[in-house]
């Protein structure tokens, strides 16, 4: 099974988060909407996971350091 990345630095937050988190797709899903939750004060909900799935790139698309920031979906 591919890899998959959840990338932090890739969304505005107040803390300018870097936490990058790359894994198997179910295992990233998990941690990055338990992240949300903790760090980032978000609901974990079924909808979260949803769109954080959504979200997730190919973890081959990792680059080292800063990243421009997209305005987070509605
Ligand atoms: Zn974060």
């Amino acid at each position: 099974m591919a890899r998959r990345m959840a990338d932090c630095r890739r969304w505005p937050s107040e803390s300018s988060c870097s936490l990058v988190i790359i894994g198997e797709e179910d295992e990233v899903v998990r941690a990055a909407a338990e992240h949300a939750a903790s760090v980032h004060g978000h609901e974990d909900t079924p909808q979260l996971r949803e769109q954080i799935r959504d979200f997730l790139e190919p973890a081959e698309a990792y680059v080292p350091g800063p990243r421009a920031q997209e305005p987070l979906p509605g």
